[in-house]
């Protein structure tokens, strides 16, 4: 409801931009018609005319782009607050069972390992809350060493598996060989966890993704995390990596997300004199995220 709401009212402020332009130079045509012999009087209707029309065209990007902003502030704040309030709930719940009711050894395991996915879930929330804020902030500092990167995919690779229960088939890891890369171990390994983390994620139930790395002119190395999921517009594809963003659509409801982790990668990529870009032939035909950094002299 409160979407097909922006959307009328986005529309509506684009129609007002558009009509009011139309008024204004049907108005000023009719001077013209009217008013052709006197050169000057035209000349500066033309200026004005000109100016007008700019500034009503830029108070309707403006106000388009502000309506497009508080949508992603809102859908922002309503995934963490969900993200945030779901794990807890549910921790909360098995607490009173185990305090409330007599439970078998058995159930009191399973009780003990769901309430600690929860808790990892809730972590890897507010974690990546705190990293939007660190990446985004240039008095954030960078503790640079040497990085062994195929040590950290591998973990990376490990943790996903662990985390989405994936079978090693189903997520597969194609090395080129040792590449060391010269940066902040912490944000490196939340880079690519994040890619990794995502193309399971949104493969939903059938996980069929391969991440594999190259050497460019062997000054840089390119992490590429190709999956079979769902795919991304072309208009999509620069998009996502800004803050907040989340393609719309029935994907972004059915999978929880909060918006930051391609902006993170996109950071971090920068950060360390590296970019990331996303590769899909279109929604059904699977993503390919890239990962770009230099070689460690
Ligand atoms: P989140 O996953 O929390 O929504 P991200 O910044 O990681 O935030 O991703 C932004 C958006 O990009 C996602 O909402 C999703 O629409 C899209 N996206 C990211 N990775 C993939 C992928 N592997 N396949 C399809 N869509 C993706």
């Amino acid at each position: 409801m409160e979407f097909t709401g922006r959307r009328r009212s986005i529309a509506g402020h684009i129609a007002l931009g558009i009509g009011l332009i139309s008024i204004l130079l049907v108005l000023y045509i009719g001077y013209f018609l009217l008013n052709w012999r006197h050169g000057i009087l035209l000349v500066l209707g033309i200026l004005l005319v000109l100016m007008i029309s700019c500034g009503i065209l830029l108070n309707t990007i403006f106000l388009v782009r502000e309506i497009r902003r508080n949508e992603q502030h809102d859908a922002f704040i309503n995934a963490v607050t969900h993200e945030l309030k779901t794990p807890v709930a549910s921790i909360r719940l098995y607490l009173e069972t185990l305090q409330t009711r007599p439970v078998d050894e058995a159930k009191r395991k399973e009780f003990y390992r769901i309430m600690l996915e929860d808790s990892d879930r809730l972590l890897s929330t507010i974690e990546q809350v705190l990293r939007t804020g660190r990446v985004g902030s240039t008095a954030h500092r960078l503790n640079p060493t040497r990085i062994d990167l195929d040590e950290v995919i591998r973990s990376s690779v490990e943790l996903v598996r662990t985390l989405h229960r994936v079978p090693a088939e189903g997520l597969r890891y194609q090395p080129c060989g040792p590449a060391a890369v010269f940066g902040d171990l912490d944000e490196i390994r939340a880079a690519v966890t994040n890619l990794i983390d995502n193309a399971v994620k949104y493969s939903a139930a059938k996980v069929n993704v391969t991440v594999e790395t190259a050497k460019l002119d062997g000054r840089f190395v390119i992490l590429r995390v190709k999956d079979q999921g769902p795919g991304i517009a072309k208009s999509e594809l620069d998009r996502v990596f800004r803050r907040f963003y989340r393609v719309p659509g029935p994907l972004a409801s059915r999978i929880k997300g909060t918006g930051l982790g391609l902006y993170i990668v996109r950071s971090v990529a920068k950060r360390h004199g590296g970019r990331v870009w996303a590769e899909s032939e279109g929604p059904g035909h699977g993503s390919t995220f890239a990962l770009q950094l230099p070689i460690a002299k």
